[in-house]
C-alpha cells in the first residue's frame, strides 16, 4: 500500500483517509471498539487465517490505528508500521524481535537512558551488551563479537546530538549478518529516512514531534514486510503494548501539520543555536545544523533538515550556574520530554551526579532546549536575560 512517490504533505493530509469508506467524513472516525463481530462462524475462521490484515480485536488491527500506521510507513519509506502504547514499547519490541539467550547487542552511548537500562534488564534473559562512546566505523567494527545480532543507534544522540554514519554502519552490519535499529525520534521522517540508508528497523517515540501537541504518549515501529510478519504475531501481540484508537486519532491530527511544524522548529532551532554559539556565557552548542559542528558534513549526507532540540554548555559549568539559568527562564517551561508546541528546558545535571555525567561524555554545564513554536526572537530575549542573570550572580 505504501507509495514511495507521494510527497510528505500528501501523505499527512490524504493518504489512507479513504472518504468513500467513511461516508465522506473528511476526518476518519475513531473506532472505539475492542472487538469486531462476524456474520457467521466461517467468516471468523477466514479472518483468523490473517490476523494482521483482518479486523478482529483491538490488540491486533484497528481501522483508525491502521490509517495512521499507513501514513507513518509511507513517510519513513518503509513497507510496514505498527503503533505502540509508548516509545519504549516500540523500542523493547524491536530489540527483542532479533534476540535470544546468548546473543550480544552493540549500542552507542548517550542514547535515550531507559533504552540503555533495557539492555541491562535483558541480561537476565542471557543477552549481553556493549556500549561505546566512540562511534567511528573502526571502533564499531572492533566491538562486534561473533554473537552480535543487533547494532542499536540514535542519530543524533540524546543530549549531546552527535551523528553516526548510518550508511557505513548498516553496510558493515549487513556484511556480518547483524540487524540494525535506529531511534529516529529527533529527525522525524521529514528530515531522515534511515530505511533508505539500509537500517532494518526504525523506531519513534510519537510522544514527541509526530504527535507534536504534548497530549499523547505512543511509539511507532517501521520495517520490512518480512520482519513485520514475525514481529506482529510475537512482540506486538504477545507483549501487547499497542496503541489505543483515541491516541491514534490524536496522532493523525498531529501528523497533518508535521511538515509545517518541522520547518518552524528548524528555523527557530537554527536561530537559537546561532545566537547561543555567539554568546560569551556559552562554551559550546551541540547542534548538527551549525556549520561549526564536527558532524555538519555527515549531516548533509543523511539529514534533510534539523529539528528544534539542542543543547549548549555553559562557560561556567557549575551546578549553581545551570540551576540559575533554568530557574531564570520565563518562556521555556521546566519539564521532561520534548517535541511539542511549547519550549522546554532541562539539564542532566541534578547537582548529585557530576561523575556519572563526565563518565558518559557529558559536560556538567549542559542544558537542553526543546525549541517550540513560540516567537524565536522572544525566546532569544529570554535566553539572553537568563544568561545575564547567571553571569552576574554566580
Ligand atoms: N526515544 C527518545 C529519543 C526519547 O527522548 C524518548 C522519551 O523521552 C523515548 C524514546 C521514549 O519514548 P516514550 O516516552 O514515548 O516511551
Amino acid at each position: 500500500m505504501t507509495n514511495k512517490f507521494f510527497s510528505d504533505e500528501h501523505i499527512v493530509t490524504h493518504l489512507g483517509d479513504e472518504y468513500d469508506r467513511f461516508h465522506g467524513a473528511v476526518v476518519p472516525p475513531i473506532y472505539q471498539n475492542s472487538l469486531f463481530v462476524f456474520k457467521d462462524f466461517d467468516q471468523l475462521a477466514e479472518a483468523m487465517k490473517d490476523e494482521q490484515n483482518s479486523y478482529l480485536y483491538w490488540r491486533g488491527t484497528n481501522p483508525t490505528v491502521q490509517i495512521v500506521e499507513q501514513k507513518i510507513a509511507a513517510l519513513e519509506k518503509g513497507e510496514k508500521c505498527k503503533l505502540f502504547s509508548s516509545g519504549m514499547a516500540a523500542i523493547s519490541s524491536a530489540i527483542l524481535t532479533f534476540l535470544k539467550a546468548g546473543d550480544h547487542v552493540l549500542s552507542i552511548s548517550n542514547i535515550y537512558g531507559p533504552t540503555t537500562k533495557f539492555f541491562t534488564y535483558a541480561e537476565k534473559f542471557g543477552i549481553t551488551h556493549t556500549n561505546t562512546l566512540q562511534t567511528d566505523l573502526d571502533t564499531i567494527e572492533s566491538l562486534i563479537q561473533p554473537n552480535t545480532k543487533v547494532i542499536y543507534l540514535e542519530s543524533p544522540t540524546t543530549m549531546t546530538f552527535k551523528l553516526v554514519d548510518l550508511k557505513a554502519i548498516s553496510d558493515l552490519a549487513k556484511q556480518r549478518g547483524i540487524k540494525t535499529i535506529i531511534d529516529n525520534t529527533w529527525a522525524t521522517p521529514i528530515f531522515q529516512n534511515p530505511i533508505t540508508l539500509g537500517i532494518d528497523i526504525v523506531v519513534h517515540s510519537v510522544s514527541k514531534y509526530l504527535g507534536g501537541h504534548s497530549d499523547l504518549v505512543g511509539g511507532a515501529l517501521i520495517t520490512s514486510k518480512e520482519i513485520m510478519d514475525h514481529l506482529f504475531y510475537h512482540e506486538y501481540q504477545l507483549l501487547g503494548g499497542v496503541m489505543p484508537p483515541y491516541e491514534a486519532w490524536l496522532l493523525m491530527r498531529g501528523l497533518r501539520t508535521l511538515p509545517l511544524r518541522m520547518k518552524a522548529h528548524q528555523e527557530s532551532g537554527m536561530k537559537i543555536a546561532t545566537f547561543l554559539e555567539n554568546h560569551p556565557s556559552v562554551k559550546k552548542v551541540n547542534y548538527p545544523g551549525l556549520k561549526s559542528s564536527p558532524d555538519y558534513e555527515l549531516g548533509t549526507k543523511q539529514l534533510k533538515g534539523y529539528a528544534g532540540l539542542l543543547s549548549f554548555e555553559l562557560a561556567n559549568n557549575s551546578f549553581e550556574s545551570v540551576r540559575k539559568v533554568i530557574n531564570s527562564l520565563k518562556q521555556f517551561q521546566i519539564g521532561v520530554s520534548w517535541g511539542g508546541f511549547e519550549s522546554l528546558v532541562i539539564s542532566p545535571n541534578y547537582g548529585y551526579n557530576k561523575e556519572q555525567l563526565v563518565a558518559s561524555g557529558m559536560d556538567p554545564g549542559l542544558i537542553r532546549l526543546s525549541v517550540g513554536l513560540e516567537n524565536a526572537d522572544e525566546l532569544m530575549e529570554d535566553l539572553n536575560m537568563a544568561l545575564q542573570v547567571q553571569s552576574q550572580t554566580v
